[in-house]
C-alpha cells in the first residue's frame, strides 16, 4: 500500500509465475503516479478484469487501466515492437486512453522479427517449454553485444548493419537446425520502418523520468513478470526466463536505484503453479490435479497452455522472501480451494532422509525432494464475498495464518475472485 513512508513499490511473483500480479497492480495502481515494467517480454500475461470485460496485457504495465497514471517499459524489458502496438490499438479501440501516457525506454533491446523464427524452431524452446516469442533470443544478443535498442532506430545506416549481421547469423542458425524458413533484411526492415515514428514519439529516458518522479515524491510501481522460480540466476535453473524478475532486476531494469525502494509485495496463489518442465516438489496427482486446474482454471493468459498444479510450498515462497526481501504477501484465488475438504501446505522437503527447510539450488536434490506436509482442514464454503479478513471461515484463517508463519512475511492482501473488490486490504484486518 502506498502511504507517506512508502513511494516506490515492487510488485514481485513469489512462486512460477501466473499468480494474479495483473490484478494486485491494477488495485495498486489506483493510488499510484507510474506503474513501470521492468523485465520480459511479450511472455507476459496479466490479466485484468473489470466490470464482465476482461483484458490480458502483455507488454503495457497494467497501470494503463487507470486513467492518469504514466506508464513505461524500462530497459531491462525485450520490446516486441511489432505486438506492442497491437496490444495499443486494441485498448484504444476498447476505450483506453493510452495516448501521452506510456513511455518505452530508450536503452530497451528489440525482439526482432529473426527471434522469433528462431524461438519457434528451437528444440531448446521445447525442452524449456518458452513461448516461442523471441524474448530468450533477445536477450541472448543482448548479453552477447549486438542487441538493437529502441535508440538504434534513430540511425538507418547503423541499423541496417546490425539487422544484416542479425538475419545472417539466424539464417545460418535456421539452416542448421533444418528449418525451412529464412529472415530477410529488406523484410525486417521494411517492419522497422514502419513501426519506426511511432515507436520514437514515446522512447524516453525512462529511467532518468522514474528519478524525476520519485524525487517529486510520486507514488512509483514496478510491475514484475514471471516468478521469482523463474529468474535466471535465482530460479531453478536452467527451467527459468532469461530476465531477473526478481527485486534486484528491478533497479536495474529500469535504471533507478536499489536503494528508492521501499517495500516489496510477493504475490502467491494459495497453491503453487508452474507450466512447462522443471521441479514442481508438490505437485498434485490424479484426480486432484485436475480438480485443481479446473477449479482454478489454470490455462495459460498468453499460451493456453495447462498449468501443472500443486500445493502451497512454504520452502519456496520463504525462499522468494529471502532472495526478494518481501515486506508484505498477497495471496490469490483463496475461493479456488473453498470445495476441498483437506488441504496441505509444505514446510520442508526430505532428501536421502534428510530433512531440508531451505529451497535448494540444485535441481537433482529438488527431483527427488519429498515434500513434508502440514494437513488443515478446508472451509467448504464460498469466500468471494468476503471483504474483511474477519469475514472468512475459520478453516481458512488458520490456512493463511500459516502461510504467513512459515514465510515469515505478513499477509498484506488476501485476493478471492477475479474481480476488482474481490480483495481483502491489510486495512480491513481487524
Ligand atoms: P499474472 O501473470 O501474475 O498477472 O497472472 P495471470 O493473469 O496470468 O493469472 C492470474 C489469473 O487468475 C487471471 O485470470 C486472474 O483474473 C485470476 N485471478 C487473480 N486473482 C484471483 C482470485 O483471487 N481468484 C480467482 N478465482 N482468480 C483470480
Amino acid at each position: 500500500m502506498f502511504d507517506s513512508t512508502t513511494r516506490t513499490m515492487v510488485v514481485v511473483g513469489a512462486q512460477w509465475g501466473d499468480e494474479g500480479k495483473g490484478k494486485l497492480v491494477d488495485v495498486l495502481a489506483e493510488r499510484a503516479d507510474w506503474v513501470v515494467r521492468y523485465q520480459g517480454g511479450a511472455n507476459a500475461g496479466h490479466t485484468v478484469h473489470i466490470g464482465d470485460r476482461s483484458f490480458v496485457l502483455h507488454q503495457v504495465p497494467s497501470g494503463i487501466m487507470h486513467p492518469g497514471v504514466r506508464c513505461a517499459i524500462g530497459n531491462g524489458v525485450v520490446l516486441d515492437p511489432e505486438t506492442l502496438f497491437i496490444e495499443i490499438d486494441k485498448l484504444v479501440a476498447d476505450g483506453i486512453d493510452v495516448e501521452g501516457r506510456l513511455y518505452v525506454s530508450e536503452r530497451a533491446h528489440l525482439v526482432m522479427p529473426y527471434h522469433k523464427l528462431l524461438d519457434k524452431a528451437s528444440a531448446a524452446s521445447k525442452v524449456i517449454g518458452t513461448t516461442g516469442r523471441g524474448i530468450g533470443m533477445a536477450y541472448e544478443d543482448k548479453v552477447a553485444r549486438r542487441g538493437v535498442r529502441v535508440l538504434d532506430l534513430r540511425y538507418p545506416t547503423r541499423l541496417r548493419e546490425l539487422v544484416a549481421a542479425g538475419v545472417e547469423r539466424a539464417n545460418a542458425q535456421l539452416e542448421r537446425g533444418g528449418a525451412a524458413e529464412r529472415a530477410s533484411v529488406e523484410t525486417t526492415m521494411q517492419v522497422l520502418e514502419a513501426l519506426t515514428p511511432r515507436l520514437m514519439a514515446i522512447a524516453e529516458d525512462v529511467g532518468l523520468c522514474v528519478h524525476r518522479a520519485i524525487k517529486s515524491g510520486a507514488a512509483v510501481l514496478l510491475e514484475g513478470a514471471q516468478g521469482s522460480l523463474l529468474d535466471i540466476d535465482h530460479g531453478t535453473y536452467p527451467f527459468v526466463t532469461s530476465s531477473n524478475t526478481t527485486v534486484g532486476g528491478a533497479a536495474t531494469g529500469v535504471g533507478i536505484s536499489p536503494m528508492s525502494i521501499q517495500s516489496a509485495l510477493g504475490v502467491v496463489k494459495a497453491y503453487t503453479t508452474r507450466v512447462g518442465n522443471g521441479p514442481l516438489p508438490t505437485e498434485l496427482d490424479e484426480p486432484l490435479h485436475t480438480e485443481v486446474r479446473t477449479l482454478g482454471n489454470e490455462y495459460g493468459a498468453t499460451t493456453g497452455r495447462p498449468r501443472r498444479c500443486g500445493w502451497f510450498d512454504g520452502v519456496v515462497v520463504r525462499y522468494a522472501a529471502r532472495v526478494n526481501g518481501l515486506t508484505g504477501l498477497a495471496v490469490t484465488k483463496l475461493d479456488v480451494l473453498d470445495t476441498l475438504p483437506q488441504l496441505a501446505i509444505c514446510t520442508g522437503y526430505r532428501v536421502n532422509g534428510e530433512l531440508y527447510t531451505e529451497f535448494p539450488a540444485d535441481l537433482q536434490m529438488l527431483e527427488q525432494a519429498v515434500p513434508v506436509y502440514e494437513w488443515f482442514d478446508g472451509w467448504r464454503q464460498p469466500t468471494q464475498d468476503a471483504r474483511r479478513l474477519a469475514d472468512l471461515p475459520s478453516a481458512a484463517r488458520a490456512y493463511l495464518d500459516r502461510i504467513e508463519a512459515l514465510c515469515e512475511t505478513p499477509i498484506s492482501y488476501v485476493s478471492v475472485g477475479t474481480r476488482r473488490d474481490q480483495i481483502i486490504g491489510v486495512d480491513a484486518r481487524a
